[in-house]
């Protein structure tokens, strides 16, 4: 290949912890690493690893809470989990699908593992990505995306699958509506098999790899490792031995000053303290 993106790094979650009582998740970025404008648009992956859960009645999961200023990305690779909101929405997402929530000027809601599902217990596997919104959408109406498993745009490779949930990959396009350009794919690859990619030089780009191992342009990540490029070289060679199943991360960084404070993203420190006073006077809307 004659362009080869440099790799900037390789980076870990931060151990475990739960949200709520019902996701065990590694937070890669911005717990363990502050990637910053690096990892622009994405601002957060908590990343939950396959986990056993035992049956239940009730089910596990978190609370009603706030956010805004954002967007949430919540993929289901295993398990079935359900959700509702202050616009009155809800939903299940199951293995496959993708819920992409805008929370914009503000949203309550609550995530939780399917009530049947819960009742049976077994493996759950997912991940919710943060997706930053520009100044000029932040205060919008809030509103989600559900992008279920049959929708996706999928590619059979030689050896393996390219599932495009946003952007495109080889002439197919993926369901999401993003505000700035984004590719977010799941790849998955047989063993001994390769791909190709290539992004524009100034959109950031990452490759997260869940299960298997992988080896992007020489450099070589283990299991729940983000491998993050520099914004120099275009393409990307992939290459696994023993198969990979990954996640590809790339979009155009937004250039914004980003204020967070727990679940509100703004880009001032009063548009923070608005969320909040907001938030404390019941302007998020209400969510039992
Ligand atoms: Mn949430």
């Amino acid at each position: 290949m004659s362009d080869q993106r440099k790799v900037a790094g390789v980076y870990g979650g931060n151990g475990f912890h739960w949200v709520g009582d019902g996701f065990r998740v590694t937070q890669v970025f911005p717990g363990a690493h502050d990637l910053g404008e690096r990892i622009s648009p994405f601002i957060l992956m908590d990343y939950h690893a396959p986990y056993t859960y035992s049956p239940t009645d009730t089910p596990r999961g978190v609370g009603v809470h706030p956010h805004r200023g954002f967007e949430t990305v919540t993929l289901a690779f295993e398990g079935a989990l359900a959700h509702h909101d202050s616009t009155g929405a809800g939903g299940v997402i199951r293995a496959g699908d993708v819920q992409w929530m805008t929370a914009a000027s503000g949203i309550l809601h609550k995530e939780y593992h399917e009530a049947e599902w819960a009742r049976a217990g077994g493996r759950m596997h997912m991940m919710q990505l943060w997706v930053n919104l520009p100044a000029a959408n932040k205060m919008e109406e809030p509103g989600y995306q559900p992008l279920t498993a049959d929708e996706m745009g999928t590619i059979q490779l030689d050896g393996g699958k390219v599932t495009v949930i946003a952007g495109e990959y080889n002439g197919v396009k993926g369901p999401a509506h993003t505000h700035t350009p984004i590719n977010l794919w799941r790849v998955e690859l047989d063993a001994d098999s390769s791909m190709e990619m290539s992004f524009p030089a100034d959109h950031n780009a990452a490759l997260f790899l869940m299960e298997g191992d992988m080896n992007a342009n020489g450099t070589e990540a283990d299991e729940q490792q983000l491998l993050l490029f520099e914004n120099e070289g275009t393409d990307i060679e992939l290459r696994t031995e023993e198969g990979a199943h990954l996640l590809v991360l790339a979009g155009q960084p937004l250039g914004e000053p980003v204020v967070a404070h727990g679940p509100f993203v703004m880009n001032t420190y009063d548009e923070i303290r608005q969320a909040n006073s907001d938030f404390q006077k019941g302007r998020f809307g209400e969510l039992v």
